[in-house]
């Protein structure tokens, strides 16, 4: 069985089984908001593909991308979408907001750092409450100790970005991993593997 969930959903499913995996319980995990904007028209903006604001800006809005021309496709010909980030560990109360109050911190904002006064045609906000997790000093030797433990011998394989990256290509890594160390199980022993 392989478990793809949060950690600490991994840790109350196998607390029964496996103690040690009351660990993940502690690990922090930050909030993330996106607001996506779209324009009928190609707004000005500067070379690149978007920002990210340092803290010393004391700003809610964490970066913008330039959606348009980061990706091919993403905006029809002639139209601007950006999206920006906000909440993180500074700002834990962001995924809480309202959409208007969100839309209009990263428009005051947007004003403020591009000079971008257009109105968008039309707006989103996504919400990912508690996604990321913020891995601690040992979490390393921790995540690990976890995985040995259950692998192979319980027939329980975890992924996911709970234990050694939080990025797409580390989550694709780490479940592929997964599926190798089950397949391994599996084809070593006729009988299913005990829990
Ligand atoms: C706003 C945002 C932007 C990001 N941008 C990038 C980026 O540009 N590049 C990059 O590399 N990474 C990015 N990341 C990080 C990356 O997307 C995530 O770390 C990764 O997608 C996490 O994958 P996962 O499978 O571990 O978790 P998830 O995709 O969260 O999957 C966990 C699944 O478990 C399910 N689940 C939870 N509890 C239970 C339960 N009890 N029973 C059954 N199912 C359950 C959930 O519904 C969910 O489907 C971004 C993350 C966020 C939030």
């Amino acid at each position: 069985m392989i478990l793809a969930l949060p950690g600490r959903e991994v840790a109350r499913l196998l607390k029964p089984i496996e103690p040690a995996a009351e660990e993940l319980v502690a690990l922090p995990y930050s909030s993330a908001v996106t607001v996506s904007l779209a324009y009928a028209s190609r707004v000005a903006l500067p070379p690149g593909f978007g920002f990210l604001v340092p803290r010393r800006e004391n700003r809610r809005t964490l970066a913008c991308t330039f959606v348009h021309r980061k990706f091919p496709g993403r905006a029809p010909e002639g139209k601007a979408l950006l999206r920006c980030f906000l909440g993180g560990m500074r700002d834990p109360k962001a995924v809480c907001l309202s959409d208007d109050e969100l839309v209009a911190i990263v428009l005051g904002e947007l004003k403020e750092i591009l000079g971008l006064n257009e109105q968008p045609i039309f707006t989103r906000v996504f919400r990912w409450p508690e996604a990321l997790p913020q891995y601690t000093i040992g979490h390393r030797k921790r995540a690990q100790r976890i995985l040995d433990r259950l692998s192979p011998e319980r027939g329980i394989f975890l992924a996911g970005n709970t234990y050694s990256g939080i990025g797409i290509s580390d989550c694709i890594r780490s479940g592929r991993e997964a599926a190798r160390q089950a397949t391994r199980a599996i084809s070593s022993s006729s009988n299913a593997p005990p829990v």
